[in-house]
């Protein structure tokens, strides 16, 4: 079966807006998958209806296939990402990192041991204790990452995870990224609108177009050369 399957998924927002249309996809255990089009054409709405935090208008979509109405927020497997970090400004960076495993009520010992595990493989031991609103772009970005893999999900949602960073803070979490893919098996669901990320991580790129698929394709596919 497939970990993730989008059954002509439609979206229409209150005021009418067709954000995405009949979005057809099946996604594999483990596969890198970027959607990757222009502002407007629905891409952060089609990740935010995978993560559950947006009703479906038409279609279905199955999480290992189960329905993602008839899961419950708690058993869902998926864990988001999200552009801005949505970091508490309060809390130390340990905390912001731990702070989903303390919510879902695992004993202290074993959530300790994940997050120093996390801090360490993200390098962020050294910062553990400070405050993220001291902290650079790299730096939070880091800890978001950190936090949305300590729940250890199958179905990671990135919604434009690496824009804010320069060059080469992109290409060594770019890295990062692909060990997590190959060593946990993690699938991934990627949002960007920058087609030299897309083409760097992703098995398959969802070029989508004014809330339509216009094509799937593994990235060589899609920029072969006449
Ligand atoms: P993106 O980077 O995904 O294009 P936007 O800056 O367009 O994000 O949107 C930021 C926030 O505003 C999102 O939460 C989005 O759902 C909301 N939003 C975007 N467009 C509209 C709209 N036309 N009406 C109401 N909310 C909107
Ligand atoms: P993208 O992520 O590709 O930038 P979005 O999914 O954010 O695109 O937006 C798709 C369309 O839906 C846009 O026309 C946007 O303005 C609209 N939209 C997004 N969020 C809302 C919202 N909360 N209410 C109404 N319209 C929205």
């Amino acid at each position: 079966g497939y970990d993730l399957e989008l059954i002509k998924v439609g979206k229409v927002y209150d005021n009418g807006t067709p954000a995405v249309i009949d979005f057809d996809l099946a996604v594999s255990k483990g596969e890198f998958i970027a959607f990757l089009g222009p502002s407007g054409c629905g891409k952060t709405t089609t990740l935010r209806m995978i993560a559950g935090f947006e009703t479906i208008t038409s279609g279905d979509i199955l999480i290992r296939g189960r329905r993602i109405n008839e899961l419950p927020p708690e058993r869902r497997p998926t864990s988001m990402i999200f552009q801005n970090y949505a970091l508490f400004p309060h809390m130390s960076v340990r905390r912001n990192v731990g702070y989903g495993l303390e919510v879902k009520g695992m004993p202290r010992a074993e959530r300790e041991a994940r997050v120093e595990r996390i801090l360490e493989t993200l390098d962020l031991t050294a910062i553990a204790d400070q405050k993220p609103d001291r902290l650079s772009g790299g730096q939070r970005q880091r800890i978001a990452l950190a936090r949305g893999l300590v729940v250890e999900p199958e179905i990671l949602l990135l919604d434009e995870p690496l824009g804010a960073l320069d060059a080469n803070l992109r290409k060594a979490i770019q890295n990062e990224l692909k060990i997590l893919q190959k060593t946990l098996g993690i699938t991934f669901v990627f949002v960007t609108h920058a087609q030299s990320e897309a083409l760097a991580l992703s098995d398959r790129i969802v070029v989508m177009n004014q809330g339509r698929v216009e094509q799937i394709s593994p990235p060589h596919v899609l920029y072969r050369r006449p």
